[in-house]
């Protein structure tokens, strides 16, 4: 009998990731990668030292064990002369992986990389308003000058 789920690899880190032959938009990518393009570090420090979020304090020292641990990675790897973005890329995806493995924890995380990523479109449009304002002066004194 055939299996409806198949076994692919992510794009991203090349790890097995099942996907459902019936999705019509399977993942190219697996958890942690889906974690590191949502800025999910920027997500966890919001989470641990932000007051935007009120994170229980068992979430709250899962996380911070998960950065313990990823700062050790990163560290060994500096100790053996990788150079420190690449230290930095390894210990980045180890933490993914390991935040992704903990369900609720990964909840709280991909919750915080929501709002977050509503907040910076805001952010976004608000600069961007405001340097269409600055265009438009730019042009009104054009015109007052010209
Ligand atoms: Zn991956």
């Amino acid at each position: 009998m055939p299996s409806d789920w198949i076994k692919s690899s992510c794009n991203q880190c090349g790890s097995q990731i099942v996907i459902h032959k019936e999705w019509t938009n399977p993942d190219t990518v697996c958890g942690a990668c889906k974690l590191i393009s949502g800025k999910f570090v920027d997500a966890i420090e919001v989470l641990l030292i932000g007051n935007y979020f009120v994170t229980p304090d068992h979430i709250k020292n899962q996380l911070r064990d998960l950065v313990k641990s990823a700062n050790c990675i990163y560290n060994k790897n500096l100790r053996k002369n990788v150079e420190r973005s690449a230290a930095w890329r390894i210990a980045e995806l180890e933490l993914a992986k390991q935040l992704w493995a903990k369900k609720e924890v990964r909840k709280s995380v991909l919750f915080a990389i929501k709002v977050l990523s509503k907040q910076e479109k805001q952010d976004e449009k608000a600069k961007l308003r405001s340097e269409l304002r600055a265009a438009r002066t730019v042009d009104g004194t054009r015109r007052w000058t010209g």
